[in-house]
């Protein structure tokens, strides 16, 4: 399959472009399209052969459920039964948004894949003009996950996404890099109180600050303990092993050449102010305080990681405020709960 990429960047001709791309759809085909966090991988949600296109071009885990996305808050109460005064809460505050609500699911109309084994869906409404554009051209729900093959660090670019799936899907939206970079946060609305499932861009005090105390899921990879639909994989890793590492410079720099005197090539991702002479290849990734820069180049960064030839990957831990809980929350994945020690 040729993988055509059209850039919707401009103005100047793009409905025609969003209908091309509402063909695809319609007929059962897959477009992948930027949203405000990574790039998504979308097929219509209702179509159930569409949907397990997705899981082949992913190579994902069958029973991994996929987010669906929706234009409109309206649209809600067409996918899910009860929506509690919380949840309308934190949609009214946060869509769109990085936000992913899971509701209890009205059966029979979203295809069975894209929720397997769960009673739930889980709906977001992105914040992003193709994204939006999109959805209301289509006029209807598009399930999507990010469109990386599974287990790769999301794209954040459209270069990612052919990086991974050219010629297995037929069109790739490019509307430049994502602005977050980090994928959404997820939120189960079905339990007391509500859990969240994946630290995103909407963060645990913001959560709080509309409807008081929830729970965190523990996310534990050493955790033989039972996980929530969607949380016993490991994402985000890139080719060699990485370690989480501290941010103080000599530490640094004593790690990177205690390394190199084992015989390994030693790539770093840190923060602009890190300087590591030493490191046979270096990634900043934006300054130590701004951590939404941060988060919108780590994955890049995981990416590049993987186009060396370096044997182990050091990178620098951020503090948990904010989207540092995000940050974290990838970085240890992208570990397997590794962190450097001598
Ligand atoms: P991805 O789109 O690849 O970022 O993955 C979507 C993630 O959203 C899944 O891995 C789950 O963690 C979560 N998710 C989506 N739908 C549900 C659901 N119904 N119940 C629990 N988690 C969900
Ligand atoms: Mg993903």
């Amino acid at each position: 399959m040729k993988t055509k990429v059209l850039s919707v960047d401009k103005m100047l001709g793009n409905e025609k472009k969003y209908k091309h791309a509402v063909d695809i759809l319609k007929s059962g085909g897959l477009v992948a399209f930027p949203t405000e966090t990574v790039y998504g991988l979308g097929a219509l949600a209702t179509d159930e052969q569409a949907v397990r296109k997705i899981f082949e071009a992913k190579g994902r885990p069958s029973d991994n459920p996929l987010i669906v996305h929706i234009g409109n808050p309206d649209l809600i109460s067409l996918f899910a039964t009860t929506i509690s005064e919380h949840a309308e809460r934190l949609i009214e505050a946060f869509w769109p948004g990085p936000l992913t609500v899971v509701l209890k699911k009205k059966p029979g109309i979203i295809a069975p894949s894209v929720t397997p084994g769960v009673e739930t869906v889980g709906l977001r409404m992105p914040d992003h003009p193709v994204a939006l554009e999109l959805l209301k051209a289509l006029n209807g729900p598009i399930a999507a996950p990010s469109a990386n093959r599974s287990g790769k660090p999301s794209p954040t670019t459209a270069y990612h996404v052919a990086d991974d799936l050219s010629g297995l899907i037929p069109l790739i939206m490019d509307g430049g890099q994502t602005g977050i970079g980090v994928e959404s946060t997820v939120i189960d609305m079905t339990t007391t109180p509500p859990t969240i499932l994946r630290p995103g861009g909407v963060t645990r005090e913001m959560i709080e600050s509309k409807i008081g105390p929830v729970t965190i899921a523990n996310d534990n990879s050493d955790d033989q303990a039972p996980r929530a639909p969607g949380m016993k994989y490991m994402h985000y890793a890139p080719k060699a092993p990485l370690f989480v590492i501290s941010s103080d410079i000599e530490r640094l720099t004593e790690a990177v050449r205690t390394l190199q005197n084992e015989g390994k090539r030693v790539a770093v991702i840190t923060p602009n102010e890190l300087e590591v002479a030493i490191a046979d290849w270096q990634f900043f990734v934006g300054h130590q305080l701004d951590k939404e820069a941060i988060a919108a180049n780590l994955y890049g960064a995981l990416r590049q990681c993987d186009l060396t030839e370096a044997d182990t990957i050091l990178a620098v831990e951020t503090d948990l405020d904010g989207v540092g809980t995000a940050i974290m929350n990838r970085l240890m994945k992208a570990a397997d709960g590794q962190r450097y020690s001598q």
